[in-house]
């Protein structure tokens, strides 16, 4: 069985590289923990090599975003070359704080094209704004999800992943984030629109992974009842703690 996946977000965070060196030695302690999943790291481009340099031991590099172009004259940009050579493995793409800020659908599959194109795993991020009593937030991430991924080809399914984000969850606490039992419906659902794209057979090879204020006191309900293969945490990657008690959860199965 393919290891869980646990990808760490720290968005626009610690502020300084001596902070960000000391929350990777206090994750390096459970090391061995993290190498039973696949762990993913993403941080700001500047801490990349950091990430590179103290935790490809027991993580791979990822990063929050991309440009959708190759090495030319594209003044404050990272290509995937440049991300390449920092050992980056993964992308985060469409992330809603990239969204909210005027990216479209339309150059979030640009970027997913790109990473796929370069070797770099895209995981793509959607979920809606909020809980629509008629039920209608679905059919919003259904187009979402089309959108994000449109031009790919079939044989794609197999180089990328999906983060189900609601935005209405994220950055809270445990007790906000979404019930177990509405992510596994939501997470059917979104496989349903990924067989519509895939196809049945590729459909149910793209892992999905949920992310909105999961921390340890709520992690274990979300993975043993919500049909997700991993998770995608904020603010609780940055706590090696807190982390850790994640990771071990996703072992519990
Ligand atoms: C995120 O924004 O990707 C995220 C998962 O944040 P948090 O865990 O802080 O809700």
């Amino acid at each position: 069985m393919a290891k869980p996946i646990l990808v760490a977000n720290w968005k626009n965070h610690p502020k300084s590289l001596r902070e960000a060196g000391i929350i990777l030695k206090g994750l390096g302690r459970s090391a061995p923990l993290y190498k039973r999943l696949a762990t993913f790291i993403a941080v700001p481009f500047p801490y990349l090599d950091l990430v590179l340099t103290k935790a490809r031991r027991f993580a791979s590099v990822a990063s929050q975003n991309m440009a959708p172009v190759l090495q030319g004259t594209h003044t404050g940009v990272v290509t995937p070359d440049i991300l390449k050579s920092f050992g980056t493995k993964l992308t985060i793409l469409g992330h809603s704080e990239l969204r909210a800020l005027g990216e479209t659908d339309a150059a979030v599959s640009e970027k997913v094209r790109m990473a796929i194109r370069s070797g770099i795993l895209p995981l793509v991020c959607v979920g809606e704004r909020a809980v629509e009593e008629d039920g209608s937030h679905f059919e919003f991430v259904r187009q979402q999800l089309k959108a994000s991924l449109a031009g790919l080809r079939k044989a794609d399914a197999n180089r990328l992943m999906i983060a189900y984000e609601p935005i209405w969850a994220i950055g809270k606490h445990a007790s906000d984030a979404l019930k177990p039992e509405n992510l596994s419906e939501s997470i059917i659902f979104i496989r349903k629109v990924l067989v519509e794209i895939f196809g049945r057979t590729l459909a149910e090879k793209v892992p999905i992974l949920y992310g909105g204020s999961v921390e340890p006191a709520g992690v274990e309900a979300l993975w043993k009842v919500g049909k997700v293969q991993g998770f995608l945490v904020g603010h609780a990657s940055l706590r090696p703690n807190d982390f850790k008690a994640i990771a071990q959860a996703l072992l519990s199965k």
